[in-house]
């Protein structure tokens, strides 16, 4: 796996604003299936969005990653941290994209996924475990690529997702493949 240096160091202190931690939506909220606008990576209102996602992703148990639409801002921003989860192997800590595209995948594998803002069900979905995803680093704007497997792949893709106005629910096989949460982290 190729790791970016610039994405694996990138900490939320490079924003240099303080994150907010906000309130996070729940379908059927509208703004969970709408398509998220591009973002001016560099603006200052893109930055202090990077920075409350990672606050909130910060102070909410079990969290991988939050997508702007799930603090109801429709924008192709999102934040990723799987380094404390149990399924984790490689992966490069904690980051923001700006306007991020999965450009290739490969080995699909079915797993199981869970969301903030679809608190009540788990679901079955079938993704590449190998990606490479190019998007853009909130406040400097330069423009990364990075190749995620497995955990970290998934997580990528569930939030780009999220970007796109989708959910896990919109990629799971169907009915038969959707559960009652049973616990709760
Ligand atoms: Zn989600």
């Amino acid at each position: 796996m190729t790791t970016n240096p610039r994405v694996r160091d990138w900490t939320e202190a490079e924003l240099d604003v303080p994150g907010e931690v906000r309130e996070v939506v729940r379908a059927p909220a509208p703004v969970l299936s709408t398509v998220g606008g591009s973002v001016d990576a560099t603006d200052p209102a893109v930055v202090q969005l990077a920075a409350d996602l990672v606050a909130t992703m910060r102070v909410s148990p079990g969290c991988v990653g939050l997508a702007a639409p799930q603090v109801g801002v429709g924008a192709k921003v999102f934040c990723v941290d799987v380094s404390e989860h149990p399924k984790t192997r490689e992966h490069h800590g904690t980051f923001v994209l700006c306007n991020a595209e999965v450009v290739s995948g490969s080995r699909n594998e079915k797993a199981r996924e869970g969301c903030m803002s679809v608190p009540d069900f788990t679901g079955d979905v079938k993704r590449p475990s190998r990606i490479v995803v190019r998007g853009q680093l909130p406040g400097t704007g330069e423009e990364v690529e990075l190749e995620a497997e497995a955990f970290e792949a998934r997580a990528l893709q569930h939030e780009i997702d999220h970007c796109d106005g989708l959910l896990f629910l919109d990629r799971a096989a169907g009915a038969h493949a959707v559960y009652a949460r049973k616990t709760y982290l």
